[in-house]
Parts: C-alpha cells; structure tokens; sequence
C-alpha cells in the first residue's frame, strides 16, 4: 500500500515554511505550483485533481505574494471547495425496513462500521436488526456479534458456509415482523474471486428486492484510508457488483490522510457519509471537508 500521504504536512512545511511571525511570503508563481501540485500527487490525490486544485489556486492570484499561512489556506479551501458536494450523512427513508446494504474488501472495515453506524442509529431513536451476511467468515459472524451486542442491537447469523441469500431473506421477514427501522446486511469482501462475490451480491439482492422491490435503500461502501490510491479501483469494482450509493472511509485516525478521497470525491462524486476515527464505538464522524482538508494539507 502506497501511503505517502502521512509525509503531507513534513512536505507541506518544508515547500512553503514555517508559519510565524517573520514567515517569508512567496511568490505564488508556476514554479511554486508545480511543487504544490507534486505533493498533493504524492498525498494520493491523483494528477488529475491535483492539476484543478493547483489551477484553482491559481485563479486571478498567479504572482501575487502570500504568506505561508495564506497558501495553506488555499490549498484546504481549494480542497475543501473539491469534497463539499459529497459530505451527505446516510440518508433515513419513511421505508420500513430501510435496508442497508454494506460492502467492501475483507478488512476494510465493514464489522466496525456497521456496529458504530448500528450504534448511532438506536441512539438516535431507530430500531436496528443486523444480518451477518459473510457466512464464510466465522470470524467476521464472531466479530459482528461482538458488535451488535455493544450497540444493544440483535444480529442474525447463519450456519457456516450457508447461503447469504437466505440468510437476508430471513432477516428481511425478522426486520419486518419486529418493524425494524433499519436493516444492516453485512456481506462478503473477497474480491479474489470477483465472478462468485458478483452473483452473491446479486442474489442477495434479488432476494431482498422479492420482499421489497425499492430495496436495498442504501449500498455503503466501506474504504480504508491506509489503502491509498487502492481505494479507486475498489470504487470502480464495486460500482460494477453493486450499486454503491455512499462511502465511508475507515483509519483515518491514524497516519493516512485519506487524500485519495478528494481523488474519489472529484472522480465519482459519490456521497461520503462518514469516517472511521478509531476501533471504538463512538469513533465514527460525520465527513467535515473543511476539517478534512486542513488536517491533509497540514
Ligand atoms: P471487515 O473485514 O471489513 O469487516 O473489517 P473489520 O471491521 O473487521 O476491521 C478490520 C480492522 O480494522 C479491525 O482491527 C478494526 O478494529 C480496524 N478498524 C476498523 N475501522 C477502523 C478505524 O476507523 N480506525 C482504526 N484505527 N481501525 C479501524
């Protein structure tokens, strides 16, 4: 994985100094942006968003002086400007169950997030029914468990290696029976065998929409920040096995910037609904691009 978005702020600092009292201004001139529009590449931006950010920067200020202070404050507000029509929390239907459909690659952090998710959800008033749909994980169906009892929320669980498909079928007549608000479907994430993921997906989805046609209601991506540049072709992937309608974007507590979300957010323009802040219930946040872009550009 190539996160080398955690030397941002080193770079940052070192390309237009230190800000303080005597800080130099420097010209803002073709030389500078190039330099700016390097780092932002190497922060996982990717060239294309990059060469906006930096043209956006430029806009009416090209040889204009400015103080280190004034160019971070640029570069976060031109970020920023790239992420602001993608910061959407999930959105809650009148549908009842509201069906969740959570996707992503094995380890990205579906288990964790539908818990904090299932955990924000009940505090907030709504009844939450998860389904461990990676039947063939022990460990995921173990994991998920452990959530859903720290968020007080029951879990539906299926024999080992028996059919998700059933299993969402049967939490779909348990979520309606309870009259559940939400219904949140944990499904698998091996995309070593993309053919077989594809038809379990789409089965699961057949199902769900037997039970109810306007399902699933939301399809969440679930990316990890330390992926880096990964995270856009897991965009494309799963794009093609379903019908992605938001992401969340895990780890971001820890080294990675996450800067490939500005790449994602200019590319797909998909929602981004919420970001992994920790291993803790509580450490899922609301998606701030200002807050977003101030902590990557350092
Ligand atoms: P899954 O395989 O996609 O279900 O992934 P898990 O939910 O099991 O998460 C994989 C690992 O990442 C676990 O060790 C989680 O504790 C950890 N993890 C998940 N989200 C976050 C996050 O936002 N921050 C940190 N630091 N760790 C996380």
């Amino acid at each position: 994985p190539a996160d080398k978005s955690a030397k941002t702020p080193g770079l940052l600092g070192r390309l237009i100094g230190r800000s303080g009292r005597d800080e130099p201004r420097r010209v803002l001139d073709d030389d500078m942006l190039e330099q700016l529009e390097e780092l932002l590449i190497a922060s996982d931006m990717g060239v294309d968003t990059a060469l906006r950010v930096t043209s956006n920067m430029a806009e009416g200020r090209l040889g204009k002086r400015l103080s280190s202070r004034e160019i971070k404050e640029l570069l976060a507000q031109e970020v920023a400007r790239v992420m602001d029509h993608v910061a959407k929390p999930m959105p809650i239907y009148e549908k009842r169950p509201q069906v969740v459909l959570v996707v992503g690659v094995n380890g990205s952090g579906k288990t964790t997030t539908i818990g904090k998710l299932a955990s924000q959800f009940k505090a907030a008033g709504k009844s939450v029914v998860i389904a461990a749909g990676d039947t063939f994980r022990a460990a995921a169906v173990e994991q998920l468990q452990v959530w859903g009892t720290r968020a007080g929320v029951p879990v539906l669980t299926a024999p080992e290696g028996s059919d998700p498909a059933s299993l969402a079928f049967d939490a779909m007549t348990k979520a309606e029976e309870d009259g559940a608000d939400l219904l949140m479907i944990d499904t698998a994430g091996r995309l070593q065998n993309r053919a077989d993921l594809m038809e379990e997906l789409a089965k699961i989805v057949r199902v769900i929409r037997k039970k109810d046609p306007s399902a699933p209601h939301n399809t969440l991506l679930v990316l990890d920040a330390t992926t880096g540049q990964n995270a856009l072709s897991q965009v494309d992937t799963f794009q093609k096995l379903a019908d992605v309608s938001g992401l969340v974007m895990t780890k971001l507590d820890g080294t990675a910037k996450g800067g490939v979300l500005v790449a994602l957010a200019d590319k797909f323009g998909l929602p981004i609904h919420a970001i992994g802040v920790g291993e803790q219930i509580d450490d899922l946040a609301p998606f701030d691009p200002e807050e977003f872009a101030a902590a990557l550009t350092g």
